[in-house]
C-alpha cells in the first residue's frame, strides 16, 4: 500500500479525537512531502539535525513534534520553530526551553516524559519525580512554557498485559495531576506502531506512527 493510503486509512482508524503525529525519522523528505499532500500537518523526528534540516526544505505550515531525548545544549536549534517537545525529563531541560523560549519570543509547547516501561534505556521522570519536581519553585518561574500534557513509551515486549498495565498508570496518573495544571494541560502522548490500539483504549488522545505508515526502517 502506498504512504497515503496508509496514512488515510490509520486517520480513518484512530478518528478525529486522536491526534496522529506521523513519525518521519530516517525517512527522506519525499516521503514526508506525499503525507503533507495526503493532508498530515504533525511530524515526529527524535534528532534535533534532521528535524531542522528537514524543517528547512519542507512546507512551513507543518507542526514539527521532538519525541527523542533532547539535549539542553541543543535546544537552540529548534527553539524558534518546534511545535511541541514530547521528551522533556529535566528540570534543567525546561529552564533551558523557557530560556531559549523567552530569547525567541514565544511560549513552546511541552510534554513531560514519564518512564512507564521497565527497560533501563527509556528516559523519563518517574511518577515520584514528577510529583516532586511540580512542587519546586523553578516549575513556577518557567513563563515561557506551556505544559500541556504527558507522553509515554510501554515495554518492547509482546506482553499485552504488561503493555495494558503500564498504559492505564500514566492515564490514571495524568488524570491524577491534571489539576495542578492549566486547563491547557490535556493531551496524553502514548502509543507507536505496535501498540497504538492499545493505548487508545487506555485513554491516549496523541499517537505517534512511523513504520506503519512509512514502513520498516533500516
Ligand atoms: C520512533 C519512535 C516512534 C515511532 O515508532 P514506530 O514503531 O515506527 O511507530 C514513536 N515514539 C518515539 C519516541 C520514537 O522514537
Amino acid at each position: 500500500m502506498l504512504v497515503t493510503d496508509k496514512l488515510l486509512h490509520l486517520k480513518e482508524e484512530i478518528g478525529k479525537e486522536v491526534t496522529l503525529v506521523a513519525v518521519s525519522k530516517t525517512y527522506p523528505a519525499e516521503l514526508i512531502q506525499m503525507a503533507y499532500h495526503a493532508g498530515q500537518r504533525d511530524f515526529g523526528e527524535n534528532k534535533v539535525q534532521e528535524l531542522s534540516e528537514k524543517a528547512a526544505v519542507l512546507p512551513t505550515d507543518i507542526r514539527w513534534h521532538l519525541i527523542g531525548h533532547l539535549q539542553s545544549n541543543k535546544v537552540k536549534y529548534i527553539a524558534s520553530f518546534v511545535y511541541l517537545i514530547h521528551s522533556v525529563d529535566s528540570m534543567k531541560l525546561l529552564q533551558e526551553i523557557n530560556k531559549q523560549a523567552v530569547k525567541n519570543n514565544r511560549i513552546i509547547r511541552c510534554l513531560l516524559q514519564i518512564h512507564i516501561a521497565e527497560e533501563e534505556s527509556k528516559f523519563g521522570f518517574s511518577y515520584a519525580e514528577l510529583n516532586s519536581i511540580i512542587e519546586k519553585k523553578e516549575f513556577n518561574t518557567l513563563t515561557n512554557v506551556s505544559i500541556i500534557g504527558l507522553m509515554g513509551m510501554a515495554s518492547n515486549v509482546g506482553d499485552e498485559s504488561k503493555i495494558k498495565h503500564e498504559f492505564t498508570g500514566l492515564k490514571t496518573f495524568f488524570d491524577t495531576i491534571k489539576k495542578q495544571f492549566t486547563s491547557d494541560f490535556t493531551i496524553l502522548s502514548m502509543g507507536m506502531s505496535g501498540d497504538y490500539r492499545r493505548a487508545i483504549s487506555c485513554g491516549s488522545n496523541m499517537v505517534r506512527i512511523g513504520s506503519a505508515i512509512f514502513g520498516a526502517r533500516n
